[in-house]
């Protein structure tokens, strides 16, 4: 019997149109930041950010190093985080100068538990800045009102959550400034890039300026800035991507009701009652061995699978300078138990049997 072909964790869809796009930009001879990307800016702000003005740059990173900034975070200056999601968070929280003060998460959407990160304030507290992991927002009602009463900002990484919402409003509208990842991986791309969704003029200013070596005025250089700009070629991609990305994410909500509903001996994704989840990641957890579960997954279905994250922010080389002794014990559950399975719109029926089928056979314990 020939094996059925491998599912993979994530893949990027990229298609005609997108060549299409970008060979017209190309064609143009104009390809630096330019039409394309003040077309993408508008475009996504009012698609998925209920009318925020949005600023494009080269990554997610980059955008939120530059909305950092532009808040005039730095030295001196706490900003709360969660430790269980990519690096890039903290990583542009230090690189600041400001000081990453890692908190513990929720155990049911793997998000900032609002109740320890009251508990982290401090009077250097400048800022919360939650990751909407895997697609499923964080608590923004219960992290608002921190944020309110502290007087603290509120930033979000949105990385992985285009278009989930809480309380019918869209994640991105609620800080400050939020950043989207257009990387292949996340939930629509434009080869890499990053969106910076912004609350007020000052904000899309400063980070306009940011991106750009601190100029509006050719040579008139008012703040000290960096080249973070987006290319109107990744623009161009971008464009194409968010006329997809609406059937995208109902495939992804469809595909994971789906497993939801067949999957046997795993605690599926809990969603809370106030949001609607992207499923960036489908995030099951398991309590028995966990690679030998990733490794059957593989070898006896051709499932791939991913773990998201092994190691926590703040066990980090790089970064547990920043957390001695610091213990985050659902953080820690939720990096040994994790296990994402494909959920992306390319599935199909039957890849959604085998994969159904794969753990409901390697998976025997209840967790
Ligand atoms: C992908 C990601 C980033 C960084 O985005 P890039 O576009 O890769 O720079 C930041 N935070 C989270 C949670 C991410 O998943």
């Amino acid at each position: 019997m020939t094996q059925p072909e491998f599912i993979p964790p994530a893949k990027p869809i990229i298609g005609e149109e997108e060549r299409r796009a970008v060979d017209a930009v190309l064609a143009s001879g104009m390809v630096a930041q330019g039409p394309e990307v003040a077309a993408f800016e508008q475009e996504f702000g009012d698609q998925l950010v209920d009318g925020r003005t949005c600023v494009a740059v080269n990554s997610g990173t980059s955008g939120l190093h530059l909305g950092l900034l532009a808040a005039g975070i730095g030295q001196g200056d706490e900003v709360i985080v969660p430790s269980f999601t990519f690096a890039a968070t903290a990583n542009s929280v230090a690189l600041t100068g400001a000081t990453p003060v890692f908190v513990d998460i929720e155990p049911t959407n793997f998000c900032l538990d609002p109740r320890a990160v009251e508990a982290a304030i401090t009077e250097r507290t400048r800022a919360i800045m939650p990751v909407h992991l895997f697609g499923h927002p964080a608590d923004m009602t219960a992290l608002g009102e921190i944020a309110e009463r502290h007087g603290v900002m509120l930033f979000e990484d949105a990385a992985q959550a285009h278009g989930a919402t809480w309380n019918g409003a869209s994640v991105g509208s609620f800080g400050t400034f939020a950043m989207f990842s257009l990387y292949p991986t996340k939930n629509m791309t434009s080869g890499e890039g990053g969106m910076v969704a912004c609350a007020d003029d000052e904000t899309v200013r400063r980070v306009k300026l940011l991106r750009n070596q601190g100029m509006e005025r050719q040579y008139a250089n008012e703040l000290i800035g960096l080249n973070n700009r987006m290319t109107d070629i990744h623009a161009a991609i971008g464009r194409v991507q968010l006329t997809k990305i609406g059937a995208w994410t109902a495939t992804r909500q469809h595909n994971a009701a789906f497993l939801d509903a067949h999957l046997e001996n795993v605690v599926v994704p809990p969603v809370a009652e106030a949001a609607t989840h992207v499923y960036h990641q489908y995030t099951i957890r398991v309590t028995e061995d966990r690679d030998e579960v990733v490794r059957r997954l593989r070898e006896e279905f051709q499932v791939g699978s991913g773990v998201y994250y092994p190691i926590p922010n703040h066990r980090l080389e790089s970064l547990e300078q920043y957390a001695p002794g610091l213990d985050l014990p659902e953080t820690e559950r939720a990096a040994a138990e994790v296990i994402s399975l494909p959920v992306h719109p390319s599935l199909d029926q039957s890849h959604l049997d085998r994969i159904v089928d794969a753990v409901n056979t390697v998976v025997k314990a209840g967790a």
